[in-house]
């Protein structure tokens, strides 16, 4: 009879089988040059942020106390999601404890059991997750591969309601999705677009909202997921769309009903991260140039980046022991850089997942670059 020791043998045989692949993770506080966070403005720590989110807490208090059916509803929520859809050109929002509450939310709120969901096969966990919960069908097409989407669509019914799934910028390659065709394609078969803004908000478009503003395809988008912990410097994330689809949200999205609603401050520093971002274009220009110049300096000495255009750029490295190898020497020469391993990515293509932000210098970026072409041939890792 399995008793409580076996299962404790069983979860110690797991985490040898981890290390013994390279996968056993360790938590890591952060030192040395940020090239691995999702702060691609440097707002989470911008003084004005910082002074709106503290005097919310002493205003407000620091819990919200309930779920925002009940008494967790603030004032100040649902002015910042107004603010928000406006910014995003959208009808209405509704915010989010995270972006993975977000993405379970829309994809378990809207799709039902025999609806088709076409899939990215890079679409981040949350995405797989909500799909997976929705118990909807999920075809999987090639990573930003259209052809590929448009075969697998015309060889589905028509009969069935049909959605696609996809972020705007993937995380892990840095590249884009072409969103503005799949509108395209989506109004011709008649199926619901949903767009993950994640990486992408705060930083593209003319006015700084995304993606879907920056290939103008808005008409064609049904949803868009905004995460509000990267670029926009705070936490949680924001769902934007039609306000029928809004208030269908607040009636049967479960990770929202059935959780406490995030701290009221966090919406007042939200504010101010909206405002800087349609105030001040030259962060996210800033940013643009940085990410340009790093593509081109690494490209340049001959490391594969991938088919990153954007300011998330992967060293990839395959082995999951070189990788790791490689972060903890670059680490040693003060450049905070990650490994990221499978489940992550892709078996066979563990990288370092660099990542730049507005508030580096063209010297540092040239320093990373040389120190990352060193330790990428010299290093010899034994297995
Ligand atoms: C980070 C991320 C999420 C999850 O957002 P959190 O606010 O961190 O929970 C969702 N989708 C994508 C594409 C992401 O990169």
């Amino acid at each position: 009879m399995p008793g409580t020791a076996a299962f404790e043998e069983r979860i110690r045989r797991r985490l040898v089988e981890l290390e013994e692949a390279g996968l056993r993770r360790v938590l890591q506080v952060p030192s040395g040059i940020d090239l691995s966070s999702n702060d691609y403005l440097g707002l989470a720590n911008h003084p004005r942020l910082k002074q709106c989110m503290a005097e919310a807490v002493l205003a407000e208090g620091c819990g919200s106390t309930a779920s925002r059916l009940l008494r967790g509803e603030r004032a100040i929520v649902s002015t910042v999601e107004r603010r928000f859809a406006a910014f995003k050109g959208m009808e209405a929002s509704l915010y989010f404890g995270s972006g993975y509450a977000a993405n379970l939310s829309v994809l378990t709120t809207f799709l039902e059991r025999h609806d088709l969901v076409f899939s990215d096969a890079q679409n981040h966990a949350s995405i797989v997750d909500g799909i997976r919960l929705s118990r909807a069908k999920r075809i999987k097409f090639r990573h930003c591969d259209i052809d590929d989407l448009a075969r697998r669509m015309r060889s589905t019914s028509q009969d069935t309601q049909r959605f696609l799934v996809t972020e705007s910028l993937f995380s892990m390659d840095g590249d884009f999705a072409p969103i503005d065709d799949y509108a395209q394609l989506c109004r011709e078969t008649g199926t619901v677009l949903i767009v993950d803004e994640a990486h992408a908000v705060g930083v593209y478009g003319l006015r700084g909202s995304g993606r879907i503003e920056g290939t103008g395809c808005a008409g064609g988008v049904f949803l868009s997921v905004d995460t509000a912990g990267k670029a926009l410097g705070a936490a949680g994330a924001f769902v934007s769309g039609p306000s029928w689809a809004v208030d269908y949200l607040i009636q049967r999205a479960r990770p929202f009903m059935f959780s406490t609603a995030p701290p009221p401050s966090i919406a007042a520093a939200l504010e101010t991260s909206i405002s800087l971002i349609e105030d001040e274009p030259e962060r996210r220009q800033r940013l643009e140039s940085l990410s340009a110049g790093l593509r081109a300096s690494l490209a340049e000495r001959g490391v594969n980046i991938g088919r990153s255009t954007s300011q998330i750029i992967p060293i990839i490295l395959g082995d999951n022991e070189r990788a790791k190898a490689i972060a903890v020497e670059l680490q040693q020469e003060g450049f905070d850089v990650r490994a990221i391993r499978p489940p992550a990515v892709p078996p066979g293509t563990a990288r370092l997942r660099v990542s730049v932000n507005a508030n580096l210098t063209e010297e540092i970026l040239k320093r990373f670059a040389d120190a990352v072409q060193r330790v990428t041939q010299c290093s010899v890792v034994s297995s």
